[in-house]
Parts: structure tokens; sequence; C-alpha cells
């Protein structure tokens, strides 16, 4: 097994809040255990390019709190071809680098696998990502950024929601996850949610609605994930409500780019440093192929292809929650 004396590290896929605080932590790791650290920019492509810089722990002074990443992200076409691929290796061995930690989603996991397959490169991968849709770890970088970004959305709306007693449907991110719909729902008192993997149909969305104007509220908040199931955009649901409900005023706030961005939270610099640290420490110690994550608060790995399969389902316990205490 070959000594690693160099460790680069970049972010891949969409940007999640958090993602510099893991790159500081990984380059500070690296200065702690003496080994070279380089940062690749714009993901596999920069890779593909030899866009590399040399990092020491003063060069990430002052990013722990920043959003976005510092080292760009990238989508990369050529790094899916074998061709691609070959061209990143022989930039890797050009600058001497002998393990890497990837940040990023499972595209960028699968792209690392496919990678160390051919290479026996050693690779550890860091989940970054704010759907929160990767198995192995209860929270992925940018996660808890982007639900406290929603919730605080949603506060605001409720104030004007309230003042002219409307209803808004609230479009959030999440195409195949309802993580974030379901947990920033609950933690903004939201009636209603409507998830991708559940499909609680059309008819029990008018009910509950009607239901919500009974009891005597003034305003409701219905808290919808993009790819929820009930065959309609958040506009096709607004007017549906509005056409069978006409006593509701009803408007539509898609949040859009903004949760992606912002200044991490605490827990998610918190949750950077420490997979940071322990992807460094992998990599000495000549692990490769893992997913570091978060499990019952211990750093745990994964098998970066087990990471890629294997799904982190919702706590749909939480739509029964929801259904309570919005009695
Ligand atoms: P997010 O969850 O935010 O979308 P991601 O990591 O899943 O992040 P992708 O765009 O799916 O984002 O993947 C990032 C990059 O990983 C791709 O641009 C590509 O370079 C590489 N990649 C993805 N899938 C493959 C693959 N099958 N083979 C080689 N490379 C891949």
């Amino acid at each position: 097994m070959k000594k690693i004396k160099k460790i680069a590290v970049m972010t891949s896929g969409g940007d999640a809040p958090g993602m510099n605080a893991a790159i500081r932590s990984v380059v500070r790791a690296c200065a702690f255990y003496n080994v070279e650290c380089v940062g690749i920019y714009r993901g596999y492509q920069g890779m593909i390019d030899g866009d590399f810089k040399t990092f020491s722990a003063r060069s990430v002074n002052n990013i722990i709190q920043k959003g976005g990443t510092i080292l760009k992200s990238a989508r990369s076409l050529e790094f899916r071809t074998k061709e691609g691929r070959k061209k990143a290796f022989s930039k890797l061995k050009k600058e001497n680098v002998d393990g890497l930690v990837v940040i990023g989603g499972d595209g960028s996991f699968t792209g690392a696998v496919i990678f160390n397959k051919e290479f026996n490169f050693p690779i550890i991968g860091i989940p970054g990502t704010i759907d929160n849709d990767i198995y192995g770890t209860t929270h992925t970088l940018g996660y808890d950024t982007a639900l406290n970004t929603v919730v605080e959305s949603i506060d605001k709306i409720r104030d004007t929601a309230s003042s002219h007693n409307r209803l808004f449907f609230v479009e959030v991110m999440g195409r195949d996850a309802g993580f974030i719909a379901l947990n920033a729902g609950i933690g903004a008192g939201a009636e209603e949610i409507l998830i991708p993997e559940e499909d609680l149909g059309l008819e029990r969305l008018l009910q509950s609605l009607q239901k919500s104007r009974r009891a005597g509220k003034s305003s409701s908040i219905v808290v919808v994930a993009e790819g929820d199931k009930t065959g309609k955009n958040v506009f096709e649901l607004a007017d549906y409500v509005e056409k069978n409900l006409p006593e509701y005023e009803v408007r539509v706030s898609v949040l859009g780019h903004m949760q992606r961005g912002g200044s991490p939270t605490c827990f998610d610099r918190v949750l950077a440093s420490r997979l940071g640290v322990k992807s460094v420490e992998l990599l000495l110690d000549g692990k490769t192929n893992l997913m570091v994550g978060l499990i019952n608060n211990e750093v745990v790995t994964t098998v970066l292809e087990k990471a890629i399969e294997g799904k982190h389902i919702v706590n749909t316990e939480l739509l029964r929650v929801s259904d309570i205490i919005t009695i």
C-alpha cells in the first residue's frame, strides 16, 4: 500500500452550505497530519483540466461561515467518458496526488466509484446536498441550513398570509425526497405538507383546508415539495383549490435557489468539520471507496456503492405528528 503524501479535495454537483467548512476541515486535517493538500477547482472538469491549487492551513481562513463553495462546482460531461477520466487520472499523477476527497451528491459518488475501479485511486466521499437524500447519513451537508432558510421564509410569508386571510402554497426543493418539505413544514406550522413519498390525494387536501377554515384559522400555509405526487405543479394546485374552495384567496410562492444559499448553520459547520477530519484520517489509514456520514451523532462510514444504491427514507411518522398539531 502506497503511503499517502498528498490529498486533493473538490466539490461537485449542486453546491450546498457547509461545503466550505468541509474544505477547510480537510485542508487543516492535512496540515495537522503533515500531508500536502491541493484544492481542485470546478469538480471533475477541473480535475480533467488540471485546475489545481496548493492549499495550506492559512489558505482556508475565513471561509467556515460562507455559503457556496470557494472551489466552485461543475457538472462534467467529459468525466462520464473513459477518455475524460484517463485525462483526470494523468493530471492527478502529474500533481503527485495520492488520495481524493469528493464533496458532493450521489452523481459525484457514482463518478468516484467508476474512477476508483478503473484506476484503483483512493477516494472518500462527503455527502453534500441540501436534499438530504443520501443513504448512510441522517444529515447531508447543507440540509440543516436549507431547513432553517425555508422556515425563516415561511415565517415571513405567514405574516402576510395572516394579514390578508390568505392561503399560500409554498414550493420548496425536493424532486425525489420530502425531507425539506416535511421538516420545514412542521417547523413553520404548515397546515398541509405534500411530499413525493406519499400521495394523500387532492380530495384530502380540500377537506383539510375546509376543516382549517371551520376551525377558525385565518390563514393557511401548504408546503409542497417540487416532486409531490398530486400530479399538479404548485400553480395548478393553487388554481384547483381556488376553483373548488372559492372562499379562499390563494397565492403561490416558489422559494427556488435561495434555499441553496446562505451562511451554514452551526450544525452544518460542525458536521462538515467532523466529516472532513474523518475523510483525511481514513485515507491516511489506507481506506478507500467509503462515504463518511452521521448516524446517532457518531461519524460512520458506508461503502460508496451502498450509499448510491441505498435509499434514505423520510420519517412519515412526521406526517402524523403534523396532522395532530395542525388541528
Ligand atoms: P446533486 O445531488 O446536488 O445533484 P450530484 O453529485 O448528484 O449532486 P451530478 O450532476 O449528478 O450531481 O453529478 C456530478 C458530476 O459527477 C457529473 O457532472 C459528472 O461529472 C459526475 N458523474 C455523475 N454520474 C457519473 C457517471 N455515471 N460516470 C462518470 N461520472 C459521473
